[in-house]
């Protein structure tokens, strides 16, 4: 493996060697309202180093503003977010710092248009890290090829299929060298023959032990990629468990009755 992530760690390997380190990131009773409209209600839950946790519910049911306040791009109107056990303060420095450390890919892709390939992942690493660019060139092109995109530096996005542009967005997100990423319905823009190619940089990612939230419609992704999956309905956190609990057995009728959409 090119990652410098640690490996995923086994429930065997946790027993033997693990050294418990709390949690990467600590949602605390999370509240978010857009003027009358609750959005987001109590909403707590751990995110450990090495977890992929899916979130699945129905549209309107708040996974992206979860995501956004988890990366302060809302405020949110109650309740912490911990980082390492420490809350993000609202000062700018603090917050850029930690969204240098908790990336995200967006279901719409964000790239610059008018940019290359390969500046696209410049972007961050150089022009924003500051790296040197010798560094910068190394990492792009190291997660360029992890995607399979190193082929297409010289292209546009215009030129690109929606699923090549997402694996750039992915290796631009990776070229940051986050210790989290967060994923918004990254394959619900694309074509059906588009969303494997896609799923399998995901899951090639999880296996390399990076901690991801992913908000998905994917439901088999879900259920074999995931540590935990999250059930969320109106602005709650129904259920989450683990994804053979929560997919074979879930505990409450709002689950079941949403997978049963799926069967
Ligand atoms: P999901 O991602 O699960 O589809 P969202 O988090 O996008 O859900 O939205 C949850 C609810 O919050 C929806 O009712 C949506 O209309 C509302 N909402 C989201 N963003 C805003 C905003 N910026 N201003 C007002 N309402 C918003
Ligand atoms: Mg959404």
């Amino acid at each position: 493996s090119i990652f410098k992530f640690n490996e995923r760690v086994t429930t065997e390997a946790k027993d033997a060697t693990y050294e418990f380190r709390g949690p990467v990131i600590s949602v605390r009773n999370l509240e978010k309202k857009f003027g009358e409209h609750e959005v987001l209600k109590d909403i707590s839950f751990d995110l450990f180093e090495g977890d992929v946790v899916c979130i699945i519910g129905s549209s309107g049911s708040g996974k992206s503003t979860l995501l956004r306040c988890i990366n302060h791009l809302e405020t949110p109107t109650s309740g912490q977010i911990l980082y390492h056990g420490y809350p993000l303060t609202k000062d700018a420095q603090t917050i850029n710092r930690f969204r240098s450390q908790v990336g995200m890919v967006f279901q719409q892709f964000n790239l610059f248009n008018n940019m290359t390939v390969f500046d696209n992942c410049m972007a961050g690493v150089h022009k924003v890290k500051k790296r040197s660019k010798e560094y910068s060139t190394e990492i792009c092109m190291k997660y360029l090829e992890k995607v399979g995109m190193a082929p297409y530096v010289k292209a546009k996005p215009h030129q690109l299929s929606g699923g090549m542009k997402q694996r750039v967005a992915i290796a631009r997100a990776l070229a940051m060298e986050p210790e989290v990423l967060l994923f918004d319905e990254p394959t619900s823009a694309l074509d059906p023959e588009m969303v494997g190619e896609v799923l399998s940089v995901m899951k090639q990612l999880a296996n390399e032990g990076l901690t991801m939230v992913i908000v998905t419609h994917e439901m088999a992704f879900a259920r074999d990629v995931s540590t935990r999956t999250i059930f969320m309905d109106k602005g709650y956190i129904v259920e989450d468990a683990p994804p053979q609990e929560l997919f074979n057995n879930p505990k409450e009728a709002r689950t079941r009755e949403f997978l049963s959409r799926f069967m």
